[in-house]
Parts: structure tokens; C-alpha cells; sequence
């Protein structure tokens, strides 16, 4: 038998697998993805949990493609292979008394009054967290599209992502 050779070996075929398996072979690499389950996609893959409705299928985790970035869908040309996007809405939390929170993306008005039935004080600090969020969101998202720093390292940072990603780093400092 002749012993096979590869450019590039992935072990785990979730979606980050996947995507960096795409990429090696879009790149000319004779690439191998190895996959301990019997189907793809990890935690991002599509199951039908309920034994009674095997009709209903979710997906197993990863709910929400808001961390999909643009960039990568359009190189790999998902949309050919069938990417699409059904958008969802509000964030719904279900609770035995028959209660539930509703969190709306763009209708703050309608989620404080959702959050306000179980404690006002959280409704009240919706926003700031939110504002919180997105600073870290504003930090991490383009991280997603580069070669991560090493651990520690401080080279770097104000040239790829500019000293405003790092208000605190004393290597941004003037
Ligand atoms: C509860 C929950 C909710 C989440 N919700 C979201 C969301 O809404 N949106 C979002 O973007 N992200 C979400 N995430 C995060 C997201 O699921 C992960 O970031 C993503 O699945 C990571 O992908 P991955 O390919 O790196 O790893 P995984 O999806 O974990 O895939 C790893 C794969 O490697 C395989 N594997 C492991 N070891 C081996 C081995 N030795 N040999 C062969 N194969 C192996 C596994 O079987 C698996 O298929 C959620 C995560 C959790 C836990």
C-alpha cells in the first residue's frame, strides 16, 4: 500500500476545522480533515434532540452566526453550498410559572419591559452592559482575521489594530 502524504492534517471537524481545511486547499495544499464523529460540523452541526419530534432539528450549540465573519463566507463561497441565514428573534427564555424574558435586538423599550417583570434593577443596567459588551466585541472582532498575538507579547498590537484597541497598554503609550 502506498503511504499517503499531506500538506496539512486537521484534527476535528468543526466548523473551525472546516474552515481552515477550505482555506489550505483553496491554497493548493493536499489537505486531510480527521473527524472522531461520524458527521461534521462539532458543536455547529444539526441535530434533532427530541426523540418524540425527530422532525424538529437544531442546531446542537452555536445558535446565533453573529461571529460569522463576511470574509469568510464570501472567499469560501458559502452561499453556493447552501449558507443561508434565517434570522430569528427576540432572545427568548422560557420559565415553568409561564413567565418568560424576551430580549429584542433593536427595541430597548420592549426589552427593559420584558427584563423589568423579573427585576427592575436589571432592566435598568441593560444598556450599560450592552455598551460593555460591544467594547469587547469592538477588541476581539477583527482578532477573529488575524494570527493571534503570542501569549504575552506586546509586539504588535498598535500596528495591527491600532493604539485604541489598547487605551491601557503601555506599549501603546506615546
Ligand atoms: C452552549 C453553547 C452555545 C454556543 N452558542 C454559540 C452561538 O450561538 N454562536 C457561535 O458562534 N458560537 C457559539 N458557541 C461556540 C461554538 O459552539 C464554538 O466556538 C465552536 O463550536 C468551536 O468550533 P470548533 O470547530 O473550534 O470546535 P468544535 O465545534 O468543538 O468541534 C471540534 C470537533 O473536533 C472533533 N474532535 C475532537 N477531538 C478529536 C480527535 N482527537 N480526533 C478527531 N476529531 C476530534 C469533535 O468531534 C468535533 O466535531 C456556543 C458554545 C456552547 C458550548
Amino acid at each position: 500500500m502506498t503511504p499517503r502524504s499531506y500538506d496539512a492534517i486537521i484534527v476535528g471537524g468543526g466548523h473551525n476545522g472546516l474552515v481552515g481545511g477550505a482555506y489550505f486547499a483553496r491554497a493548493g495544499a493536499r489537505t486531510l480533515v480527521l473527524e472522531a464523529r461520524p458527521s461534521v460540523g462539532g458543536a455547529a452541526d444539526t441535530s434533532a434532540p427530541f426523540p418524540d419530534h425527530p422532525d424538529i432539528k437544531v442546531t446542537t450549540y452555536s445558535y446565533v452566526m453573529s461571529l460569522m465573519p463576511p470574509t469568510i463566507i464570501r472567499e469560501l463561497k458559502l452561499k453556493e453550498f447552501g449558507y443561508k441565514v434565517t434570522p430569528f428573534g427576540p432572545y427568548y427564555q422560557a420559565y415553568p410559572d409561564g413567565r418568560a424574558i424576551k430580549v429584542f435586538a433593536s427595541d430597548h423599550a420592549r426589552s427593559h419591559a420584558s427584563i423589568a417583570q423579573f427585576s427592575k434593577k436589571d432592566a435598568e443596567k441593560l444598556p450599560k452592559w450592552e455598551a460593555w459588551l460591544k467594547g469587547v466585541a469592538d477588541i476581539l472582532g477583527p482578532l477573529l482575521l488575524h494570527v493571534p498575538p503570542r501569549l504575552g507579547s506586546r509586539a504588535g498590537r498598535c500596528a495591527t489594530w491600532g493604539c485604541a484597541a489598547w487605551p491601557t497598554s503601555p506599549a501603546c503609550s506615546p
